[in-house]
């Protein structure tokens, strides 16, 4: 049976292997998706041996995403942006990597929860792994703006530096500040910090959000009813990370088997499962 997994340091909290299983179930495909914990220096290891047991691909999560991404021979242009990968496919031509966590968030928002970006000015709060992933897909949706906004605002600057001539052409205006300097009234704010395991309500002030906003936490379940509660208190739409989730997944499971599968059903299992 071709075989797949999930790989990270923490892993075995991941919904990976689930939502793998329903899509799956619902395109008749027959693969196994399992979780592989590896500690964090073993990860080159981890991989190789788990490409070698004959695997056909994995999902890579916390704190891989980079080494990842370096251990492809092909990269899609996106995984190159953000320099990381979440998703290997083992092809015996070469490892084939992508990033298929900010095409993901691009489809929650713009089909899933129906709001359009194009023209819009977003805020994008975080330059860690998740935010240099949805960076480059939320270019290609042509927002007027987007400013990207992190506690250490040199990261924020590399990141910006990085995706600032595809952003020219793009016609989006993008830049770089620190957390207080975050700006007015945005359109969209996407909050992909992990500031809320810290039981932080939001890292910035709610004067970013304007009135009937979509306030998106990268997070889901518990960890993210804080920032979820102060979007609603202050008059913007809230929306959790799980969406995101169920159409990253989706991305790989259709690079790796050809089948894309139907996400609405698959997220409105997990929902009732959260
Ligand atoms: P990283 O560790 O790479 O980055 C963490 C980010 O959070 C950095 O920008 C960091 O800022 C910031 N941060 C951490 N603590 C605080 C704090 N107390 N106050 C303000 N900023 C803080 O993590 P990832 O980018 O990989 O993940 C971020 C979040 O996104 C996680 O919660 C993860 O679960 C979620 N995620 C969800 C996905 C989904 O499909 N729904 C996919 C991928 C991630 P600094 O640079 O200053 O340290």
């Amino acid at each position: 049976m071709d075989r797949y997994a999930v790989i990270g340091h923490p892993v075995k909290h991941s919904r990976s292997p689930r939502i793998h299983a329903l899509f799956a179930a619902q395109t008749g495909q027959t693969l196994d998706y399992d979780r592989l914990e590896s500690a964090p220096e073993a990860f080159t290891q981890t991989v190789l041996a788990f490409a070698a047991s004959g695997a056909r691909g994995c999902n890579i999560t916390v704190p891989f995403k980079f080494e990842a991404w370096q251990m492809a021979a092909h990269r899609t242009a996106r995984a190159e942006l953000a320099q990381s990968a979440n998703t290997l496919r083992f092809d015996a031509g070469g490892w084939w990597a992508d990033n298929t966590d900010g095409i993901g968030l691009v489809r929650d928002i713009t089909q899933n929860a129906g709001v359009t970006l194009a023209g819009q000015r977003v805020l994008l709060i975080g330059a860690g792994g998740a935010a240099a992933g949805s960076l480059g897909p939320l270019i290609d949706t042509q927002p007027a703006e987007i400013v990207v906004a992190n506690r250490s605002v040199a990261k924020a600057e590399a990141l910006v530096a990085r995706h600032q001539d595809w952003a020219a052409a793009q016609g989006v205006r993008l830049h770089a500040t620190d957390l207080d300097h975050a700006g007015e009234a945005f359109d969209g704010v996407i909050n992909a910090t992990a500031s809320s395991l810290g039981g932080a309500e939001s890292p910035v002030r709610a004067g970013v959000l304007k009135p009937g906003a979509l306030a998106l936490d990268m997070m889901y379940g518990a960890a993210a009813a804080g920032f979820l509660a102060w979007a609603e208190t202050h008059g913007a739409h809230g929306r959790d990370g799980l969406g995101m989730l169920v159409e990253q997944a989706a991305e790989a499971f259709t690079a790796w088997r050809g089948v894309r599968p139907d996400t609405g059903p698959v997220l409105a299992q997990l929902r009732t499962e959260l």
